[in-house]
């Protein structure tokens, strides 16, 4: 193992690429499919014969279960990792839509009952499970796993579940929620006694089974037939190790630089256990080798150092949309601890492709052993138009740099003042993603679409 980076070598033919943003007309076409599909089982309510009414809050109550679980269901398509799909936010922000649109979705869900028995509190006797009919039991069913759903979830930590029990328990409480619902409507029938109305319920029930079939099943399998070996273990700074893969048996796949990778290592692809990691290595390599760099944080990373060279490894990717796109004025990087290991792939790989812009790192540390990467973006310079600000909390006694956080105060001293027309790429701590996009929002008046931000946790 060596300590300090090695520039990752050239490889003869460098691919130049243009603009790789997907179109915004792509993002447009998905919400609006998206929408259709929250909104048909309401357009269904309407269309078709219709039962003798019941009251306005009772079918209000029915419409918003409806659309609830319609939701619920696509919450399966939102996850799949269907680059297609996730390419024109990126997958965080995919994440964070699911996260957040859970949360409406099981309010509806919720509220569906909670209406009913306030406007015909007759109704209320269906809570008894041991005499209630079936439909009302898989009612109970299906609520009951959406609560342990958002209570795992949102208090995952303070439960101590390990991040894989809770995500086996996630997927098996939202199978349980989905087809308990499903069940429960078709069971009461009230709106479906069209068989159309019917079919389109069991066909959103069944698309959602063939996407985690998919996630679960078809592309572990295909994962399993594409292996990587590990032919490189290397120490860096900062408790961080880079773990270089080539493809065993096939030619791999290009990334962006910015992208990142599900890694498994311990076990199959079939195993929930894979991780999320951004490339380190440059884009520009065509012989299909890719490498990690990842910091001991918790279970999974504190082995990371265990690992044999010559070892199977699976990785699913790329992913991701936190990637350069045509040059602006000046590139600004602002990476905190491992945050850099984006931002060292897209250095790689300007500088294998001969790329000049202006390019700006600011890179915050803890001390000035542990800035990872440090040799190598020193000798980086000589082949890029680069400047680096390194920012550190604990400075030795002669530090003459900057020192504490990355601040408005720390940008306004480096960075031309045009603040507006540079384009900023924002990776580090939850805590020093929020100051900085608060500092370039609310104090430098940099609008939204010119910084991206990748957040190191999905979940
Ligand atoms: C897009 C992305 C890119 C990343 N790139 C890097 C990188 O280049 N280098 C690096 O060191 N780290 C990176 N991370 C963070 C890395 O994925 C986590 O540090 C790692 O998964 C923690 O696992 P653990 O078992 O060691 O820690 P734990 O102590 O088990 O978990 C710490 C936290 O990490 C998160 N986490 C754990 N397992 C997973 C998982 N399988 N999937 C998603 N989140 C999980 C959870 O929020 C958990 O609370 C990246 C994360 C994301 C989302």
């Amino acid at each position: 193992m060596t300590v300090g980076g090695n520039v990752w070598p050239r490889t003869g033919e460098i691919a130049r690429r243009g603009d790789p943003r997907p179109s915004h007309l792509r993002g447009a076409v998905w919400i609006v499919t998206y929408l259709l599909f929250v909104l048909a089982p309401l357009f269904a309510l309407l269309l078709g014969s219709h039962p003798p009414a019941r009251g306005l809050w009772t079918e209000f109550s029915v419409a918003i279960g409806y659309s609830g679980l319609a939701m619920m269901a696509l919450q399966f398509g939102l996850t799949a990792r269907f680059r297609y799909v996730t390419e024109p936010w990126g997958e965080d922000v995919i994440y964070h839509f699911h996260r957040q649109i859970s949360l409406v979705a099981v309010a509806l869900v919720v509220a569906h009952p909670i209406i009913l028995f306030i406007a015909r509190p007759e109704l209320l006797s269906l809570l008894n499970s041991i005499t209630a009919p079936w439909r009302a039991r898989f009612a109970a069913l299906s609520t009951y796993s959406l609560l342990a759903l958002v209570a795992t979830a949102v208090w995952r930590t303070k439960l101590r579940l390990r991040y894989e029990t809770w995500h086996l328990l996630h997927l098996v409480l939202a199978v349980a929620a989905l087809a308990a619902g499903v069940l429960h409507m078709v069971g009461w029938s009230f709106y479906l006694d069209d068989p159309w109305k019917r079919a389109l319920w069991i066909g959103l029930t069944i698309l959602s089974f063939v996407l985690l079939s998919y996630v679960r099943i078809v592309k572990p399998l295909f994962l399993l037939r594409r292996p990587y070996r590990i032919s490189e273990v290397r120490q860096e700074r900062g408790d961080t190790w880079t773990l270089v893969m080539q493809p065993d048996g096939h030619a791999g796949f290009r990334f962006r630089s910015g992208q990142f990778g599900w890694l498994t290592v311990w076990g199959s692809p079939f195993k929930i256990s894979a991780h999320p990691f951004s490339f380190s290595s440059s884009a520009a390599v065509t012989d299909g080798r890719v490498a990690m760099s990842i910091r001991k944080l918790g279970d999974f990373t504190s082995q990371i150092d265990d690992v044999p060279v010559g070892r199977r490894v699976y990785i699913d990717g790329p992913y991701g949309a936190f990637t350069m796109g045509n040059p602006a004025d000046l590139h600004v990087l602002v990476a905190g601890g491992v945050g850099i290991t984006p931002m060292i792939s897209m250095l790689r790989t300007l500088a294998d492709e001969g790329d000049k812009r202006p390019v700006m790192l600011l890179y915050g540390s803890k001390t000035w052993d542990e800035i990872t990467f440090r040799e190598e973006l020193e000798a980086l310079k000589a082949r890029l138009d680069l400047t680096v600000v390194h920012v550190l909390e604990n400075p030795p006694e002669d530090w003459t740099g900057e020192r504490g956080f990355i601040t408005a105060a720390v940008f306004k001293r480096h960075l031309p003042p045009a603040y507006a027309n540079h384009e900023y790429f924002i990776c580090g701590p939850g805590v020093m993603m929020d100051a900085i996009e608060s500092a370039l929002g609310d104090e430098l008046n940099v609008p939204m679409s010119k910084y991206h931000s990748e957040r190191y946790s999905f979940v």
